[in-house]
């Protein structure tokens, strides 16, 4: 059976931030809210982000689903928190790369403790699973961009 396999997959890191995850709830003043879900797995989050100009000066999510997703949202949270959008895209950009089998990524600093998650590339089912917090990172930042180029706030009523 595949269990040795998906021991080396769920590390101990992973463990840790699904039974303890980071920045999960909701926010008071969110900029943008974005379910997404990953009908494959059953996963589905709701990243909540509050902008401050170009940068995500805080997030939450609540959800549920398999460890993969719940430990790659968690660690996503604390990888973005207080950057600014060009600067997650870098990231984002770099652990899709590590996730589809990079293994330059998988051994890049900026990914951090991420890089747990470099097996997954090992795993093609639970490819989705990994990605679905920056799915949803990449449209919330979208529709907030979107929203920012089509309103300005000081005439909005
Ligand atoms: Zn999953």
């Amino acid at each position: 059976m595949a269990d040795a396999s998906l021991t080396a997959l769920y590390q101990d890191i992973i463990l840790d931030h699904y039974r303890r995850p980071r920045n999960k709830g909701t926010l008071d003043r969110a900029s943008v809210s974005v379910p997404m879900r990953n009908p494959l797995c059953g996963d589905e989050i709701t990243l909540e982000l509050e902008m401050n100009g170009d940068e995500i000066s805080d997030l939450r999510f609540t959800g549920r689903g398999c460890s993969i997703s719940q430990a790659s949202t968690s660690m996503m949270t604390e990888m973005v928190k207080g950057k600014r959008a060009d600067e997650v895209g870098v990231i984002g950009e770099r652990f899709r790369a590590m996730i589809m089998g990079d293994a330059d990524a998988a051994s890049d600093a900026v990914l951090d403790k991420a890089r747990a998650l470099a097996g997954v590339a090992r795993f093609p089912a639970r490819v989705k699973c990994a990605l679905l917090a920056w799915n949803a990172l990449e449209r919330g930042l979208a529709e907030f961009a979107a929203r920012s180029d089509t309103a300005d706030p000081e005439t909005e009523r």
